[in-house]
């Protein structure tokens, strides 16, 4: 069976940030006994991961980058900002072990949505949070192998994700 459309298919891998800075930054791994299962052609993953998984079959191994366009997006610099330091008080109090330049901190915009903002830099009044992705900007180097590839249940597809062996839910 190759990667279709509907097809579960399970993966090992391992991910590299190609990062001006550094050579190399690795950024993740899976390995065969712990694979990244998913449902193909659901638009769940980084558009460009499924692409070039498209038609390999079990025990096929791939190495490819992927542009960051093709991945979490260009750095937006609107989605830096500025925000008044007040709203970091708790008790009227900043705790400044929370608020540290380089922590990612949960945040939520006027419609409650919550989001992860990376503290660039502050005085005063005003905190700088950073709001792009953690990869935005950067390319994406993949290599690993397919593990597997089962044809989807009729309620996985109904689902649009892919079940874990015993897993139930309504
Ligand atoms: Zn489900």
């Amino acid at each position: 069976m190759k990667i279709a459309n509907n097809a579960v298919v399970s993966v090992s891998y391992k991910l590299h940030a190609n990062l001006p800075q550094e050579e190399k930054k690795h950024i993740e791994t899976t390995d065969n006994a712990h694979p990244l299962t998913f449902l193909f052609g659901v638009g769940g993953l980084i558009p460009g991961f499924e692409r070039n998984l498209d038609g390999l079959s079990p025990g096929d191994k791939f190495n490819f980058t992927l542009d960051a366009s093709e991945a979490y997006g260009e750095t937006d610099p609107n989605a830096v900002i500025n925000l008044p330091i007040d709203i970091f008080k708790v008790d009227n109090v900043i705790d400044f072990e929370v608020l540290k330049t380089g922590n990612v901190l949960p945040m939520s915009d006027h419609e409650g949505n919550r989001m992860n903002g990376k503290v660039v830099s502050f005085n005063d009044k005003d905190v700088t949070m950073d709001f792009n992705h953690p990869l935005a900007g950067q390319a994406l180097h993949f290599t690993g192998e397919v593990v597997d590839i089962r044809t989807a249940s009729e309620e996985e597809i109904s689902h649009g994700h892919a079940h874990s062996p015993g897993h139930h839910h309504h």
